[in-house]
């Protein structure tokens, strides 16, 4: 279906303020914004309009309660210019899985891919040409009634900004397993997109960085054995020339990355093996000579080199020059991204709009 969006322009592009060569990050926005709204169960006021603040009352509920999701995608440029998206379908999918979980409405898909679709294309001069440079595009969905106390929101609001950014880790990372804190436990809400996993990660964050490290390499909440993921990546190892990966229990955020690096392995003849992996295998591997590579997956990083992982007293150091796998995927879905590299599973589709007169 075609959703009729209201579209009022910006009246000056901030394009021109802009340098892509030194993009911090999620810090700048382009000119323009979709916004629906959720009232008496369903989507209107579906508008595409200027990147501006907004009002919000001091009792709305997703600051005092939390209900609060969001997706995380890029869009690229081919050589002439053309926007693209990569599996949109896919973070529409996940959206609503988050949606479901935290008690909110579902967006229909082909809402939610229209609304990326049109609005990349509206503001398709702020994907920066380089490869490995990206629109982020960052879809996010929050409670609005104005009322304290503990329930569902009856209203919603769903937004979708972008953000031009570089390549994200320029360096290889460090990970610290963590032994005291935990991310998600069976049953949570590990598997959803929702701000509230992000807050509670802050902190024991904050404690790894005053130690050296970068980000945190989670461990289950039960036993503090089985490795789950690392900030908003998922983790891969190469074993004696085998690919693992974590399983998805319900605790492990569905990266939409890791799956395409799954199909991108399964193409290249890698072996991959989806099954609980302890921190003790990992460090017997290090022991045995074996531990080959390590490295994290997600929209944002693509993919994180890892150099070292501290476990308790010890530290695995890595020969992150040398890597062969992780390097490859990179390039691999960079040039897929790009149209430099065939598109063979059908991820890539173009961004558009048709403009009436305004
Ligand atoms: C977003 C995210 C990922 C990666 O998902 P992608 O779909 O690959 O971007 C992994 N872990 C967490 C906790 C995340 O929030």
């Amino acid at each position: 279906m075609n959703y009729d969006f209201n579209i009022t322009l910006s009246k000056e592009s901030r394009l021109s303020t802009v340098d892509f060569d030194n993009l911090v990050f999620g810090k700048i926005f382009s000119d323009h914004m979709f916004v629906a709204d959720y009232v008496d169960g369903q989507w209107t006021n579906l508008e595409i309009r200027p990147t501006a603040t907004m009002e919000v009352h001091p009792a709305n509920m997703a600051w005092h309660y939390g209900q609060s999701i969001f997706e995380g995608m890029k869009a690229t440029r081919d050589d002439i210019g053309t926007p693209l998206l990569f599996r949109p379908e896919m973070h529409a999918v996940r959206m609503n899985k988050s949606a479901v979980r935290m008690c909110m409405p579902e967006i229909p898909e082909d809402m939610f891919v229209q609304a990326v679709s049109n609005l990349v294309a509206l503001d398709k001069a702020w994907i920066p040409p380089a490869q490995g440079s990206a629109l982020y595009v960052r879809p996010f969905m929050f409670a609005t009634d104005e009322y304290v106390g503990v329930r569902p929101s009856e209203t919603y609001r769903f937004i979708i900004i972008c953000a031009p950014v570089g390549p994200y880790y320029a360096k290889p990372v460090k990970l610290k397993a963590e032994e005291t804190y935990v991310r998600a436990a069976v049953g949570g809400v590990g598997e959803a997109k929702t701000a509230g996993n992000y807050a509670a990660s802050l902190y024991p964050a904050m404690l790894a960085k005053k130690e050296g490290y970068d980000q945190i390499m989670w461990l289950d909440a039960k036993e503090f054995k089985f490795i789950q993921e690392v900030g908003t990546m998922n983790i891969f190892f190469l074993i004696d020339g085998k690919v693992v990966t974590p399983a998805t229990d319900g605790t492990i955020l569905k990266g939409i990355t890791r799956d395409t690096m799954m199909h991108i392995m399964k193409d290249k003849g890698l072996e991959v093996e989806v099954r609980p992996i302890s921190i003790d295998e990992l460090l017997q591997a290090y022991d045995a000579g074996k531990l080959q590579e390590v490295f994290g997956t997600g929209t944002a990083a693509v993919v994180a080199i890892v150099s070292d992982i501290k476990y308790k007293d010890r530290v695995l150091s890595l020969d992150a020059e040398n890597y062969v796998v992780g390097p490859m995927l990179k390039e691999t879905i960079n040039g897929i991204r790009a149209k430099k590299i065939a598109d063979t599973h059908g991820w890539i589709q173009e961004a558009t709009i048709e403009l009436q007169a305004v």
